[in-house]
């Protein structure tokens, strides 16, 4: 997508603390940390979010729970829990509109909800 934030991030168009990159999954440290861990795992097939979900990112999306598991093991977080999250539309808080996953750990996490 020509001006998508995240799939200039994949085509290392714009840079980032890229922390895993495979033929499918990119994934890199969130510019605003919420938490001591904060990484964010896309897709490399653009897609908008979870109300969008198209066969061409299924492949990925079906990959992203263990590629996160093994980043929360060499980000250290394994044993202590982490969270992974999609917000999806304008009451989720969605940002960026290009699919993505949140990975916070490395403190307690809290409720459920941030709010
Ligand atoms: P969301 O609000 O769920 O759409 O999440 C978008 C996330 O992207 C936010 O946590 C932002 O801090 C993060 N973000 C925005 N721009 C960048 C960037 N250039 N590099 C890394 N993370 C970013
Ligand atoms: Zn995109």
């Amino acid at each position: 997508m020509g001006d998508c934030l995240f799939c200039k991030i994949a085509a290392k168009e714009i840079p980032a603390a890229l922390v895993h990159e495979d033929d499918d999954i990119v994934a890199f440290k969130d510019i605003f940390p919420q938490a001591p861990v904060h990484l964010l795992i896309i897709p490399r097939v653009h897609c908008a979010g979870l109300n969008d979900l198209a066969p061409d990112v299924l492949p990925a999306l079906a990959r992203i729970p263990q590629v996160a598991a093994e980043l929360a093991r060499a980000h250290g977080v394994a044993a202590g829990g982490w969270r992974l999250i999609s917000n999806c539309g304008p009451d989720a808080g969605q940002t960026v509109f290009h699919l993505h996953f949140h990975l916070l750990g490395g403190k307690p996490l809290g409720g459920k909800l941030v709010h």
